[in-house]
């Protein structure tokens, strides 16, 4: 089917939650290709999933194997995979005494956390979890709650209580938000959706310290910064902190559906049987494809290519920005979960890259979010900088065209 075919069926029987334009049918590492057969450079990576780029072939060869062996057989039983992977987890995440839960998404994931806040605080009196402004954590009724925007809330009032927010970077508003009820305080160490907001240096430090001394879980919400997408296996490792659990999901099965909690020890042992439970959580299949994943980022060392490829597309980045002054005001964030800053809206950024076979994504109004695989290669990026500097200059020509000055030709916030 070509695209045009594909849309009409899709708005024929699809409930119209998302709003697609592209209809992509292949990928392989970098490259997507759409059912009209034009070729992308992919720096979303189905927004931080795709960790080890498209159909990677020792992630396809895993998955091809386990599903002729064994795809699942119900938390009943054993299946190996599942401490096997959890064992891996466990190592890269430095928490003493960790173990995992396994589940199918980063909203279940985070649902789970939620539970098992609420289980170790339910003896104290402690339910309460403190989230951040602007931060996301799914769109379950819990984990919408969570999230400190009120367009995924919008609507589905009555909200389940028991939250409250704070500002990011705000040691002082966590501190007024915690009361004698307070069981936990949920963070991502990069806020990704909420705009590629990295924590600053003494703000999680501080903050494991606040929680502490109050006698609260410090959790991090570890989807979409985790499994190395910052040039580190979990997000918090670039603030030298250890969370008393964090979730993961998004590049855990790169694209494979996995969730997970990760609990160091002071929950390792929290939930127990009949606690919490889900019939798809770490099958042997999903298992295998997130051992793959593991494997592949070691062996090819993914950490280190993020850091410096990350480095390299900042440096590359900032030169654009440098030469548009007047509506791009910075570049931020860790690894490769990178945002280019505007002062106009990112939608026509992100629109034009599109048009000339780059993706990308427009996040919070005026950033525009770069996401590309973790084993991304220079030239990949020399090839994407020459097509986003190629869109500025065209971005810039046609704002100087409706005004001399950008901010008032109507593109402004
Ligand atoms: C994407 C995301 C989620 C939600 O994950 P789903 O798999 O879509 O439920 C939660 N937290 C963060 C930080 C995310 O980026």
């Amino acid at each position: 089917m070509k695209t045009g075919e594909i849309a009409k069926l899709q708005k024929e029987y699809l409930i119209p939650t998302y709003a697609p334009e592209l209809a992509l049918v292949e990928g392989s590492g970098t490259s997507v290709w759409d059912a009209d057969g034009n070729e992308y450079l992919d720096f979303i990576s189905g927004i931080a999933v795709l960790n080890i780029g498209h159909c990677h072939p020792k992630m396809v060869r895993a998955v091809q194997d386990q599903v002729g062996t064994l795809v699942h057989v119900s938390n009943l039983y054993y299946n190996e995979k599942q401490p096997l992977l959890a064992k891996a987890l466990a190592e890269h995440s430095g928490l003493p005494g960790a173990k995992c839960f396994f589940c199918n998404s980063g909203a279940e994931a985070n649902e789970g956390l939620i539970k098992l806040a609420r289980l170790w605080g339910s003896d104290k009196g402690k339910y309460e979890i403190v989230t951040m402004r602007q931060s996301f954590h799914g769109r379950t009724l819990a984990t919408l709650t969570a999230t400190g925007q009120e367009k995924v809330q919008t609507g589905f009032a009555p909200l389940p209580s028991g939250f409250a927010y704070a500002n990011f970077n705000d040691l002082r508003s966590i501190e007024e938000a915690i009361t004698p009820h307070t069981a936990a305080v949920l963070v991502e160490a990069l806020q990704g959706e909420g705009g590629v907001i990295p924590a600053e240096p003494e703000f999680l430090s501080n903050l494991r310290k606040l929680c502490d001394e109050r006698g609260i879980l410090l959790l991090c919400d570890e989807v979409q910064a985790g499994m190395g997408r910052t040039g580190r296996w979990f997000g918090f490792q670039n603030y030298d902190v250890l969370p008393d659990a964090f979730s993961l999901a998004k590049g855990l099965g790169n694209g494979f559906p996995i969730g997970a909690i990760v609990a160091g020890e002071s929950l390792a042992d929290v939930f127990q049987p009949g606690h919490h439970a889900t019939t798809f959580g770490g099958t042997p299949l999903a298992c295998a494809a997130a051992l793959a994943v593991i494997e592949v980022i070691e062996e090819e060392e993914l950490l280190a290519n993020t850091m410096m490829m990350g480095a390299y597309l900042v440096e590359g980045l900032c030169e654009i920005a440098a030469k548009h002054k007047k509506w791009i005001s910075e570049v931020r964030g860790i690894g490769l979960l990178l945002g280019l800053v505007l002062d106009v809206p990112a939608l026509p950024l992100q629109k034009k890259l599109q048009e000339k076979g780059m993706l990308s994504l427009a996040t919070a109004g005026n950033i525009l979010r770069l996401l590309p695989p973790l084993n991304v290669s220079q030239k990949e990026i020399d090839l994407a900088l020459g097509l986003v500097a190629e869109a500025c200059e065209e971005l810039h020509e046609e704002m100087a065209a409706q005004s001399p000055n950008p901010c008032e030709c109507g593109m402004g916030q």
